[in-house]
């Protein structure tokens, strides 16, 4: 198991506040062991898998493209509109999830490792991290950035908000909360100041 001495931050936020960008400095610049849930969570669904053959028998073969692969446009249609089918579906990849990250803490020998779980309140996986910290914009900053980013309607945009845990929320219970309101530079300096403050 982990010693406790171990620094184990979870990452989170909301849909396109910036946990990404956040992860990428932490591993790139700072060169902290970064975990990716979302990273974890395709290969769970990868071509020929188990779980995706699950899911086409619960939705038909129509929601694989021709070449085999899941297509993530249309699962993600029918399940940001459907909380019962996001939680059959969630309850498909979560647990393959939960073990690749306990399979990969198991074996880290680092004092410091970032764990990247957009779903961290969401799936109740708290009791991993030693600490949580939440990257929060503002709600006009983040649908248009996840609009722009996912080439999304406003409506679309708006159901993949709705779909997670209010982000007020989410900043409620944060041991670190990252404003990610402003310029890249700023976010990149309250990570500085936060990884200083231990
Ligand atoms: P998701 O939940 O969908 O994985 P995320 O929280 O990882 O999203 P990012 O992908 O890091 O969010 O950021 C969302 C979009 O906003 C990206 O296109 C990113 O380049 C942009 N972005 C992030 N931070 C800023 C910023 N400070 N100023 C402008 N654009 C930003």
């Amino acid at each position: 198991m982990t010693k406790p001495s171990k620094r184990i931050i979870g990452l989170t936020g909301g849909i396109g506040t910036g946990k990404t960008t956040v992860s990428h400095y932490l591993a790139t610049v700072c060169h902290i062991r970064v975990l990716d849930a979302d990273s974890y969570a395709r290969d769970a669904v990868e071509k020929n898998s188990p779980i995706l053959q699950t899911i086409k028998e619960r939705y038909g073969r129509d929601i694989c493209l021709d070449n085999g692969e899941l297509n993530r446009k249309k699962l993600g249609d029918i399940i940001f509109n459907n909380s019962q089918e996001k939680r059959w579906v969630e309850s498909q990849i979560h647990p393959y999830v939960r073990e690749k990250f306990k399979q990969e803490m198991e074996k880290s020998q680092e004092k410091i490792i970032v764990l990247d779980i957009p779903l961290l309140f969401e799936s109740q996986l708290t009791h991993l991290v030693t600490e949580i910290w939440v990257v929060y914009c503002s709600y006009e900053q983040q649908l248009q950035r996840l609009m722009t980013r996912n080439h999304l309607t406003e409506e679309e945009a708006i159901a993949r908000i709705k779909s997670q845990l209010p982000l007020e929320e989410k900043v409620n219970q944060a041991d670190v909360v990252l404003d990610n309101s402003s310029t890249l530079e700023a976010l990149y300096q309250q990570i500085d100041q936060t990884l200083k403050n231990g």
